[in-house]
């Protein structure tokens, strides 16, 4: 907890007149947030479109209302991705992952291979693999099943998160089950989390522009507080800077609020900044390019205030704003640095151009350059070790007590 009044508190933190001099109605607003009361969809509308000297107290309560919250830790999880297969005919017009049968780079991994890549990435230092795929047309609906048991079987201590909304639809689907059942069926074989992926922007309308065949706003709540309900924990998400604004930046926020305060079933939040490059709506010409550095930071302080005691994660995307900008992001509210992504093929594909692994050693060395203490979690927030000492900083080579620091001890093939 905090001492002194919220205010005396910012104040501490450098600027003495941080809210006086700034609008009226944005000091009112943050003020409330300092005082830990509740920000409503309209009020958050109004921080979305700050600048100047209210940007810099927006970024500062954020930050002020991230230390309260889970203070100078910063997270990350070592991680494998797994794209299992990239062939999908949903053609989301802002997808440039997706391939078709004939392509020549159309991808289907055997589950013999799935399971290669989990004991890899074991071996590696990984606790998590988050597997997901596109929507091949002739996938049995127990392939899902299947993928993790092949996971299981062969490294039972490996956290499966896997399998967006969306997927989770289609699976029930091709089973011919209900949700519930699709996903006791998955949680029996292992299932750990789910992504929450898939939600883009919960708007009818802008769901239209984006995808005409993704599953509804209502499907996805329904799927996400179905899993929440059996006890399977979700992330939460955003992708934002296409064709969409900021009104519906704070009701998708506002809903994901409402569905935490029914269920507490997420366990962050993610904000996703649009990859334009290659994605077909912005080469026809009707998405903008991506959202702005000004709208980065907003997105993740906003997010921070909105969610104030409600999903205390709010993690930046590495691979998306690359490493400078999510440092700023974190010190304007965030407090996850995501994960260690190695094998990384989405963001990629889309034009991102941040990489898809990066090593802990390089994550520690960002996150004290901004005077936090890093810290390695698991897919549920639980602290794995914390980083107070710079001695402790993992090494690559010669490492001993590798599993203990979850250290890559080899490369990973890309
Ligand atoms: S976003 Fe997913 S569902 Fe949509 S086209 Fe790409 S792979 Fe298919």
């Amino acid at each position: 907890m905090s001492n002194g009044t919220p205010i005396d508190n910012v104040h501490k933190s450098g600027d003495s007149n941080l809210l006086n001099g700034i609008k009226p109605s944005i000091a009112r607003v943050l003020e409330r947030a300092l005082e830990d009361r509740e920000i409503s969809a309209d009020e958050a509308l109004d921080l979305f479109s700050v600048s100047g000297r209210e940007m810099k107290a927006l970024l500062r309560v954020a930050d002020e209302l991230r230390r309260r919250a889970v203070g100078e830790v910063v997270t990350y999880v070592t991680v494998r991705n797994i794209n299992f297969t990239n062939i999908c005919y949903t053609g989301c017009r802002f997808c440039a992952f997706a391939r078709r049968l004939d392509d020549s780079d159309a991808q289907f991994l055997s589950l013999t291979e799935v399971a290669n890549r989990a004991e890899e990435a074991w071996q590696a230092g990984a606790t998590e693999v988050c597997m997901q795929g596109g929507l091949h047309p002739s996938l049995p609906g127990n392939h899902y099943r299947d993928l993790i048991l092949a996971i299981k079987e062969r490294v039972p201590e490996m956290h499966v998160h896997a399998f967006s909304p969306f997927e989770i639809w289609y699976g029930a689907q091709r089973s011919g089950v209900n949700y519930a059942d699709f996903l006791a069926s998955l949680k029996d074989a292992g299932l750990g989390s789910l992504p929450g992926t898939a939600a883009e922007i919960l708007d009818t309308e802008i769901r239209r522009q984006l995808t005409k065949n993704k599953l509804s706003s209502e499907q996805w709540v329904e799927i996400i507080t179905t899993a929440h309900r059996m006890d399977i924990p979700t992330t939460s998400t955003i992708m934002y800077g296409h064709v969409d604004g900021p009104r519906h930046w704070a009701q998708h926020i506002s809903l994901l609020r409402d569905i935490q305060k029914d269920t507490g079933g997420f366990t962050e939040f993610v904000p996703l900044g649009f990859v334009h490059y290659n994605a077909p709506i912005y080469l026809d010409g009707s998405a903008r390019p991506g959202p702005t550095l000004a709208e980065n930071l907003r997105m993740h302080a906003v997010a921070r205030i909105m969610l104030h005691h409600f999903i205390p994660n709010i993690q930046v995307s590495w691979v998306k704003l690359g490493p400078e900008v999510a440092q700023r992001c974190l010190q304007g509210g965030a407090n996850d640095f995501g994960g260690t992504l190695m094998d990384e093929t989405i963001s990629r594909s889309a034009g991102a151009s941040h990489g898809q692994h990066i090593q802990p050693q390089e994550f520690h060395r960002m996150i004290r350059a901004i005077g936090r203490v890093p810290a390695q979690r698991n897919t549920l927030y639980e602290l794995l070790r914390v980083y107070e000492d710079k001695l402790t900083a993992p090494q690559l080579e010669g490492d001993s007590g590798v599993r203990e620091a979850l250290v890559p001890r080899v490369r990973l093939r890309a």
